[in-house]
This record gives C-alpha cells, structure tokens and sequence, in this order.
C-alpha cells in the first residue's frame, strides 16, 4: 500500500486549472521530492491531500484514508509544515509545541523538538510573534515532527531560511528518513530537493511533467559533461573515441581534444582512453547541470509566474 496516492487529481479555481488529472504515489520510507516553479501547483495539491480543499475531481489518499471523508484520521498521523505558517502571536515557540504535541496527543519532549530544528534556546519562551520568518520556519517544522508521524509534509520549508538553516531543515528531513519516516517535500528549488530526495516529481502547469528516481532524472536530463583534454600527441584516430559508448562530438584541433561524455562512466573510459593511446597532458571538465535541464523540463519562466530558480519574490510568512 503506498503512504500518498493520487488519482487524476484536479483542481479548478474557476478558470484556472491549478492541478490538472495527476496521479501519482509515494511508497512508505522513501523522501518524495515535489518540485516546480513557482504557480506549478505544488500547494493546491497539498492543500487537497490534506483535505484543506475539496478536489474538483478524482481522489486521493493518504495512509489509507481518503482524503475528502477521512482528513481527520490521516492528519493524526501526519506531520505538516504549510506553505503559510500561522503563528499565535501571543503564544511562544515552547507553547506552540507543547500545543501540537497535545493535539497529536503525543508525549515528546518539547525542548528535545525546538533544539532538532535549531532555533535558540533563548527564543524558546519568548512570543512567537516576534520571530523572523526563519524563527517561525523552525518552529513550525517542530510542531509538524510531534507525535512521531508516519507521513511528514513540508510545502517550501526553506522559506526564510538562511543556508546554514537550509541544512539544518535537510539534516531533519534525512534524519526523518533513516527513522522510516515517508517524507513529501514540496518545493521550487532544485538542489534542495536534489540534495534529499529519493525519487522525484515535477509539476509543469498543473501536471505532472516526470516522476522518476533522482538518478534517473539526473543522467536523462542532465546535459552531457564536456572535457577538454591537452593531449601529448593528437589523437591518430580520434573516431576511435567515439565509439566509446556513451561519448560523442569528438573533435581535435591541434594538441586540443574536445568531447561529450553522456554518464560519469563514459567519462572516465575517454580519460582512459586518451591516457592510454596520447597521453594527456592536462585537462578540464565541465559538468553537465541538472539545473538548465530542469528549467527545460519546467518550462522555465513560461511555467509559472517566476522562473524555476529565483525565489527573490516570494511570498514570505510575516511572523
Ligand atoms: P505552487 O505551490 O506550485 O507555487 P499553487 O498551487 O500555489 O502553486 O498555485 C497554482 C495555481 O493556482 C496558480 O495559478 C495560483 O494562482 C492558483 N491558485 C492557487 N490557489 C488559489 C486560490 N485559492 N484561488 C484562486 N487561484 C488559486
Ligand atoms: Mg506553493
């Protein structure tokens, strides 16, 4: 049984089709990566699965629990960081989670969560309502890990974070993981999902472009890795090269010898191969990026209302 399916799932804001017929699921244990631009749909599909929104069509389920008749019973067992972090104002950081650890009906230790998500002892009792964006970011994150859920959802929990609070949201997040925890983890930017995902999504426009593991979104849309190799003699053959599975555009000018290799693998048997037949002298690698490919897979800036890797216009929590 899969923790999360969807089933031609739709949802239309009058004429605007925010998720249009996707079906896909997320098997126990695994870190599902939810990635697209900005407008994709990513949080009207959340908001659905978590019963916060009826769909306009199909169905979906969360740990067995249909979404529309059973969103109580799946959110006892669900941890969520929304998109929107709401904070009482009034209450501090420890009250919040002492309060989630209560509805959750869980016995955690609230400094034992507020300290897994690095935010400071010393704004622990202070109101929450004077927290940065960042401080709420954390926060939040603690109430959504009360009660040991089986299933944690995080819609862009980076939001307001610095990079050293970006890591500390990836350490929890794989430490979740290793627990056996299923995680879902919405969001636009690239190497964040990259650096914890299993498998991965990509929403383009409402539906669902690709789903694949991350490895196998990486080596298809990744273009090719280029070396650029000194070599001591010019190669007598330099067809031969590419013959080499996985290598291609070989070119020679002068000492100079130029190629694309598609995998690490063909990479390395080219070095080989120029090692073994020319000597190489010197030479340089240029990585192929997933980043230009996801932003072709994407749609880049005509997906959404921002293009896949800038967030300077996000719409950001006020704490
Ligand atoms: P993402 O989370 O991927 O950025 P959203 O799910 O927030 O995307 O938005 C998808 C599309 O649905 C956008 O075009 C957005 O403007 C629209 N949308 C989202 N929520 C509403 C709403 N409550 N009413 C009308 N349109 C909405
Ligand atoms: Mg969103």
């Amino acid at each position: 049984m899969s923790v999360l399916e969807t089933r031609n799932l739709t949802k239309r804001f009058g004429d605007v089709t925010a998720v249009d017929g996707v079906s896909f699921a997320v098997e126990e244990g695994e870190v599902f990566g939810f990635l697209g631009p900005n407008g994709a749909g990513k949080s009207t599909t959340i908001n659905v699965l978590l019963g916060y929104m009826s769909p306009t069509s199909g169905s979906a389920s969360i740990l067995g629990h249909d979404v529309e008749t059973e969103s109580r019973a799946l959110r006892a067992r669900t941890g969520v960081l929304p998109e929107n972090v709401g904070v009482y104002d009034r209450l501090t950081g420890r009250e919040h989670v002492a309060s989630a650890i209560r509805i959750k009906d869980a016995d955690d230790d609230p400094e034992r969560l507020l300290a897994r998500v690095g935010l400071d002892p010393d704004a622990w009792d202070r109101r929450a309502g004077g927290y940065s964006t960042g401080m709420a970011q954390r926060m939040a994150l603690a109430t959504a890990l009360a009660g040991d859920p089986d299933l944690l959802v995080l819609d862009e929990p980076q939001s307001g974070l610095d990079p050293n609070g970006m890591q500390e949201i990836r350490d929890v997040v794989l430490e979740e993981a290793a627990d056996g925890t299923t995680v879902f983890f919405s969001s636009h930017i690239l190497p964040e999902v990259e650096a914890v995902s299993d498998r991965v999504g990509v929403m383009r426009a409402g539906e669902m472009a690709a789903v694949d593991d991350i490895d196998a979104l990486r080596e298809r849309w990744t273009d090719d890795t280029v070396v650029r190799a000194t070599v001591a003699d010019p190669p007598v053959r330099p067809e031969a090269l590419a013959d080499l599975d996985g290598v291609s555009d070989v070119a020679v000018e002068g000492d100079r010898v130029t190629l694309s290799c598609r995998t690490p693998r063909a990479k390395g048997r080219a070095v080989a191969a120029l090692e073994r037949t020319v000597g190489v002298a010197d030479f340089e690698v240029e990585e192929g990026s997933l980043e230009d490919t996801f932003t072709a897979l994407t749609g880049g800036a005509d997906a959404g209302e921002t293009t896949a890797t800038t967030r300077a216009d996000d719409p950001e929590v006020s704490a």
